[in-house]
């Protein structure tokens, strides 16, 4: 019995694994292959506006490199996180935000959909706290 859990547990781990490496929504619109409504690039990262917004403002910033989450984040990756960070308060600014959220989503519990780093920056409400 115990083996055979093991074997279930070992197989959905793979099958998740498989998941994580696959080529997200994001890597597609990456490549250009997916449109989106973007407003900012750079040759680290982009920002678009998110499909479902939650708010009158809802913007995405990836990075280029394709991270599956900020618990796969390296420490080399730390000036590309700082970077995403600057964007994301130059693309609120933009959007005429002067209080907003900026939010990282980390694995399935958490809310986590596409397994592609990303911050959104949700504003031009009021926000409540503690979020759900
Ligand atoms: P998360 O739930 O933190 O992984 O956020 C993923 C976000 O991506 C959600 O807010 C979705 O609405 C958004 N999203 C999914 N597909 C697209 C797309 N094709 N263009 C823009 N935003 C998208």
């Amino acid at each position: 019995m115990e083996k055979i859990n093991s074997r279930i547990i070992k197989s959905l781990e793979l099958k998740r694994e498989s998941i994580m490496n696959e080529e997200t929504i994001f890597g597609k619109i990456l490549k250009g292959e997916i449109p989106c409504d973007k407003i900012h690039s750079d040759s680290l990262c982009i920002a678009f506006r998110d499909i479902q917004p939650q708010a009158p403002v809802h913007i995405l910033i990836i990075p280029r490199k394709p991270i599956t989450s900020l618990k796969e984040a390296k420490d080399e990756d730390i000036d590309l996180l700082g970077h995403l960070l600057i964007i994301s308060k130059k693309v609120a600014i933009q959007e005429g935000l002067d209080n907003w959220r900026t939010v990282i989503n980390t694995g399935e519990e958490s809310g986590q959909t596409v397994f592609h780093l990303h911050l959104h920056v949700i504003g031009g409400r009021p926000l409540k706290w503690p979020p759900g």
